[in-house]
Formats: C-alpha cells, sequence, structure tokens
C-alpha cells in the first residue's frame, strides 16, 4: 500500500501486523468492540443468534471464546458463557428462567446477593421464593409451578455440604432445572455434571470467577456452564439481549491464572485444614466449620461426593455465646495478617464477621449460638496464620 501521506492516518492504519506462524506461550489477546468484516458478503452472512460468530464484542472474542471454553472443560461441562461478575452470571440464569407465577427454591444459605437479586425479581414480575434446608431434602417441596431450584456445595458462610444426590433425584423428577453456585468447589472438588455412582448431573452451574479462577483478589468476573445444547442457546440469547460483555483484558488475566488454579485450590485447602486442627482445640468456639471435618453438617454428603479430599480454604467459627459483638469486633481488628474483607481465593487471607439470626429464614438445629467469623485462607504459612489468630484471640 501506498505510503500515507497524513501522518495522523498512518498512525491509525499501521502496516505492521502479527503474522500467523508466530506462536506465545499464553493466547494472544483480542480487545475488541468493532470487530472489522472483510466484506458485506462477510457481514449479511453471519448470523448473530450463533454464538461462534464474530460479530461484534458484547458477542465475543477469540480471547473470550478461549477462556469460556476452558472454564466449561475445568467444570465437565461443554459451553460457557462469561459475565463481569459472579452475581452477574447468577442474575442471567435468574432472567432467562424465572417469570411472573413462577417459583423459585433457595438453600436456606444461599449467596446473599443472589436471594436480594430474586427478592427484586418478586418486587417487579411476581415470582414466587421459597427456601429449603440443604441437608433436609423433606424440606424441598416442588409444586407445578417450580421452575429452579438453586443449589450450593458447600453452602455460604456456614459451610453446611447439601444432600445433592437427593436434592437433583427430587428435582429431576419434577421437571425442576438445577443451578449449581459452583464456586467453593470450582470444578475441583467435584464434577458437577457427573457426582455420583449414577451419573447424576445438575443442568447448569454458575461460577465467581473472582475467587479461584482469578486468583489475584483483584478481577471479577463470573460463569455459567451447562452440557445442555438447547439451555445454552436460551442462555446465550439472554447473555446477549442484556448486553452482558467482558473486558479482553480481565478475561486475558483469567486465562493466565487458570494454569495454576488446582495448585492453589489445593494449597489453600491444606491449609485450611491445618488451621482447622487448631481451631477444634480453642475454647473460645462453640463450632468450627468445614465440610471435610466429621462434625461439620452435611459432611456425609462432601464424603460422597468429594472424593479428591479437597474442600477449598473456607472456615467458619461461630463463637460461645457469652462473647458478645463488640469483643468479636476487638478479635477481628486484632487480627494482622487476616485482612477484613469480603470475597476469597486469592493470596491475602481473609476475615470477615456475620450475624446469622440476621441471614436465616429457618431453624438451624445443627447450628451453635453465638456470632460467626469466617475465615478465607490465603497462601501465608498456616503457622504464622495460627499464630495471628492466636493473637488475636488475647483481644476477646
Ligand atoms: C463471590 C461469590 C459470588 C459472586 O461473585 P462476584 O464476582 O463477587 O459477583 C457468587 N457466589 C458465591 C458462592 C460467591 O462466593
Amino acid at each position: 500500500m501506498k505510503k500515507h501521506n497524513n501522518f495522523q492516518t498512518q498512525l491509525i492504519h499501521a502496516p505492521r501486523k502479527a503474522p500467523q506462524f508466530i506462536e506465545t506461550v499464553q493466547p494472544p489477546l483480542f480487545r475488541a468492540s468493532t470487530i472489522i468484516f472483510k466484506s458485506t458478503a462477510h457481514l449479511f452472512d453471519r448470523h448473530w443468534t450463533d454464538p461462534y460468530d464474530y460479530s461484534y464484542g458484547t458477542h465475543g472474542t477469540p480471547t473470550t471464546f478461549t477462556l469460556a471454553d476452558n472454564i466449561a472443560q475445568i467444570e465437565g461441562g461443554l459451553y460457557g458463557l462469561l459475565a463481569p461478575s459472579g452475581l452477574s452470571a447468577i442474575n442471567i440464569v435468574n432472567s432467562a428462567f424465572l417469570g411472573t407465577g413462577d417459583e423459585v427454591w433457595v438453600p436456606d444459605n444461599i449467596y446473599g446477593p443472589n436471594l436480594e437479586h430474586l427478592n427484586y425479581l418478586k418486587a417487579q414480575y411476581g415470582i414466587r421464593v421459597k427456601v429449603y434446608n440443604s441437608i433436609d431434602v423433606s424440606t424441598f417441596q416442588p409444586t407445578e409451578q417450580t421452575k429452579l431450584l438453586w443449589l450450593e456445595a458447600a453452602g455460604s458462610v456456614t459451610m453446611e455440604f447439601p444432600n445433592l444426590k437427593e436434592l437433583v433425584k427430587k428435582a429431576k423428577a419434577q421437571g425442576v432445572l438445577t443451578a449449581l453456585d459452583n464456586t467453593w468447589g470450582a470444578g475441583l472438588a467435584f464434577n458437577a455434571f457427573d457426582f455420583s455412582d449414577e451419573h447424576l448431573s445438575v443442568d447448569l452451574t454458575v461460577h465467581a470467577l473472582t475467587k479461584y479462577p482469578s486468583g489475584g483478589g483483584d478481577i471479577l468476573m463470573g460463569s455459567i456452564v451447562t452440557r445442555d445444547e438447547k439451555l445454552y442457546h436460551r442462555l446465550f440469547r439472554t447473555h446477549a439481549t442484556l448486553g452482558i460483555a467482558i473486558s479482553g483484558d480481565d478475561a486475558a488475566q483469567v486465562q493466565r491464572s487458570l494454569a495454576h488454579m488446582s495448585l492453589r485450590y489445593e494449597q489453600q485447602s491444606n491449609n485450611a485444614k491445618t488451621l482447622l486442627e487448631w481451631l477444634k482445640q480453642q475454647p473460645q468456639f462453640a463450632q468450627v466449620l468445614h465440610p471435610s471435618d466429621k462434625a461439620s453438617p452435611g459432611h456425609q454428603y462432601w464424603q460422597e461426593i468429594c472424593t479428591t479430599d479437597k474442600s477449598a480454604g473456607l472456615v467458619s467459627v461461630i463463637f460461645k455465646p457469652d462473647y458478645d459483638i463488640s469483643a468479636i469486633r476487638r478479635f477481628c481488628d486484632a487480627l494482622k495478617l487476616f485482612k477484613l474483607g469480603f470475597s476469597w481465593g486469592g493470596p491475602v487471607s481473609l476475615v470477615m464477621l456475620y450475624d446469622l439470626k440476621m441471614m436465616r429464614k429457618l431453624e438451624n438445629t445443627h447450628l451453635q449460638q453465638g456470632l460467626l467469623v469466617r475465615l478465607c485462607i490465603g497462601l501465608e504459612d498456616p503457622q504464622d496464620l495460627i499464630q495471628d489468630i492466636e493473637n488475636a484471640l488475647k483481644y476477646l
């Protein structure tokens, strides 16, 4: 091509392009709102409803498709979609499958913002929200109107491991769609698409990639995975019409972290178990919650499904009722290595305090009374973390 006379034009239409044969360790990064069509024929031949047709940035680039495929593969699924946060992935599922008059069942220990979104849909569109106890299948009572069952393994904050087998069986018998928040297991602790000898499978998973896949505590992202092509197309349409898109840079960062995700998960899981053994010996706690522990609610269901002995890096402790909120606050403020903050899966250990009475609707006799603190174990030396807690307990 003739050299452009105008310096400004040349800056924009630079002649150098990466040759096709160059290969790098990480896949090349595509950033796109506009995707350039080769010709009008190409423009008119495309089908925006084809999930793998490149036509505009919101629909995806090779960078986002590569990551979505990898997440699907890790979780045992076939199709993946990406969203700008775990919560937005949850919201896509709720929006895709729930309409006026429909009923949805959620576990009592559901990830809180999911319930908030469902309550929003309830106010706006008149859906019905029912709550069940995840370790007592009899409390899940689907009706003709039930469209969706939310599952979480283990459940948020209190870490009960649900009776996944029986819940899924019961839902399937009634034709109810099953959606699992797979953030805790991350596709590593168990396979949500084949989790028992009977080849049981949930219909779809959502995953806060913000946690283990990112691993840095610095990126927000979510995914939806399924093995069912029809479901995928329905989700894809909701995803596309809502204009859900993620940044190519963020996708490339998560893609880069996937290579060591399993190593980090295992290390954090092992660190959590080291802390668990020590925490159980301390007199200040009424209950220590971690699915790998025999005394933790739903342990038998964890054992049934998580054959690899992997169990994430989250441990919750319930303080004996003699410690009031100001004592618990002094404890949290005295911690030095554990930082006060939401989320998990990053290198830094985190702590958060909760009042269960404010969070639960059902009476949970398997939980002790008292204020709860959740510890998210990072990648520090577990002995240093123990020392940090030992010191902070003096401030109770
Ligand atoms: C963090 C989290 C989410 C939401 O993910 P964000 O990316 O923070 O929106 C959903 N479910 C569970 C279980 C989580 O821990």
